[in-house]
């Protein structure tokens, strides 16, 4: 199954695609996990990546293209996989239809996770992200069983450097500009479905799998 997790920062994307990953077994690709990796490892595409991060931006699409372009050949992928925060703009949209052309595979669903921005804030601000495996946990929607541990693999949970309320104001920005038309493409090409990301992140998951079945 080739799926989509779609929405605005903070909208659930990474703590939904957990139960996913459980549930489906195929791999999740978060091209910010990806991105902050290479900040960790230091390599020219992580530096080049972190000046936009900070800023809430956009990293440029062709370093996007080229790292999903990448991460889709491995084998892990053929089973199927969720994509998580790509794509962003209508140019990796369409590089994404046209490397899934090439392979012979299709999107099964986008699923669009709907949080208005009044919500977003608060979300991000209360973030916090396992350093080891990039988990997701909020210190009062969703917080790990022990403090600061993550629950998946007893990394230590951080605050990551763009959750902070300047940041999320541009990150908005560019998710209105830039993103949010990619909801008329995926609708148009009939694969769009949309859930109320407001419930609780239980009974998110229960109206994913619903949808799924
Ligand atoms: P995204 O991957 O879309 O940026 P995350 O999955 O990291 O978003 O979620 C953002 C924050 O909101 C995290 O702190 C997460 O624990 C919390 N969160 C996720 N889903 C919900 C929900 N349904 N209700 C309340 N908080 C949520
Ligand atoms: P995320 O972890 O999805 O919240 O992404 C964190 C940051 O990484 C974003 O604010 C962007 O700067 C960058 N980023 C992640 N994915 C993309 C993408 N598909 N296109 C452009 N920038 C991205």
């Amino acid at each position: 199954m080739n799926l989509m997790l779609f929405g605005a920062p903070g909208a659930g994307k990474g703590t939904q695609a957990k139960y996913l990953i459980e549930k489906f077994n195929i791999p999740q690709i978060s091209t910010g996990d990806m991105l902050r990796a290479a900040i960790t490892n230091g390599t020219a595409m992580g530096m080049e990546a972190k000046s936009y991060m900070d800023a809430g931006k956009l990293v440029p699409d062709s370093t996007i293209i080229g790292i999903i372009k990448e991460r889709l050949g491995q084998a892990d992928c053929k089973k199927g996989f969720i994509l998580d925060g790509f794509p962003r703009t209508l140019a990796q949209a369409e590089a994404l239809e046209e490397l899934m052309k090439n392979m012979g595979i299709s999107l099964d669903k986008v699923i669009s996770l709907n949080v208005p921005d009044e919500l977003i804030v608060g979300r991000i601000t209360g973030r916090r992200v396992c350093s080891k495996c990039g988990a997701s946990f909020h210190v009062e929607f969703n917080p790990s069983k022990v403090a600061d541990i993550c629950d998946y693999c007893g990394g230590e949970l951080i605050i990551r450097k763009d959750d902070n309320a300047e940041t999320v104001k541009s990150r908005l920005e560019a998710y209105h500009a830039q993103t949010a038309p990619l909801i008329a493409y995926y609708t148009d090409m009939g694969v769009m479905v949309e859930l109320d990301g407001t419930k609780d992140v239980n009974e998110v998951t229960q109206d994913m799998f619903a949808l799924l079945k």
